[in-house]
């Protein structure tokens, strides 16, 4: 069984990224998500364990000391970050496993695993943007202008990823990420093992005829 691959998933605050992990786990077999830790508080909705891991500070910095994340960030006054251990059996699995991180954790995963996919999720304009963010109901005005401000920061960024994606519709949206992720599965550096296979079958033959 060939490795998964994997994915990582960012997007401005409000990029509607969460509801399209949802449907993609919903929808398509062969996905496992990763649930981050995060000193920020659960959001109403939001439980333990599904949503985020839910840290203290002194929490998160002995994960950070026993060396448990893959990669952690800060972002907007709270720490997040991506325990290894589950990426890595899911992978081996053959699992196609997703992070929904930031974009400071997303080069550091690159740039230790280059063979990570990166994609970035938009809505159509910044004006879709702050109508989202403000249309959530659960952020203040405050955090808002915060979110606001950190999207132009991250959209500095965005030419390091490798797909832009636009999150119009989120059927279409969802539809549009699995072929993306799919296609990965093509690449030359993914097929090592069916390359390795079809040499072998090739050079059989060629003995034979001699
Ligand atoms: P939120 O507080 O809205 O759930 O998440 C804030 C930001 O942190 C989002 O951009 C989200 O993708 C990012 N994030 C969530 N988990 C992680 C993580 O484990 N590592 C990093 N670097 N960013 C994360």
């Amino acid at each position: 069984m060939s490795k998964g691959i994997l994915v990582i998933l960012s997007g401005f605050s409000g990029s509607g990224k969460g509801t399209l992990m949802k449907r993609l786990l919903e929808k398509y077999d062969n996905y496992a998500l990763s649930v981050s830790a995060t000193t920020r508080s659960p959001r109403p909705g939001e439980r333990d364990g599904v949503d985020y891991f839910y840290k203290t500070e002194e929490e998160f910095s002995r994960m950070i000391e026993e060396d448990a994340f893959l990669e952690y960030a800060r972002y907007v006054n709270h720490s997040y970050g991506t325990p290894a251990a589950y990426v890595d059996e899911q992978l081996a699995r053959g699992k196609d496993v997703i992070l929904e991180i930031e974009i400071q954790g997303a080069l550091k995963v690159k740039a230790k695993r280059p063979d990570t996919v990166l994609i970035f999720v938009t809505p159509p304009s910044a004006e879709e943007l702050e109508r989202r963010l403000t249309g959530r109901g659960t952020e203040t005005p405050d955090v808002i202008r915060q979110r606001m401000a950190r999207a132009v920061e991250e959209s500095e960024s965005m030419e390091h990823y490798d797909y832009i994606l636009v999150n119009d519709t989120v059927e279409e949206c969802v539809d549009e990420l699995h072929r993306l992720i799919q296609a990965q599965h093509l690449q030359a550096v993914h097929q090592r093992e069916f390359i390795r296979e079809i040499r072998g079958e090739l050079k059989e033959r060629e003995e034979h005829r001699k």
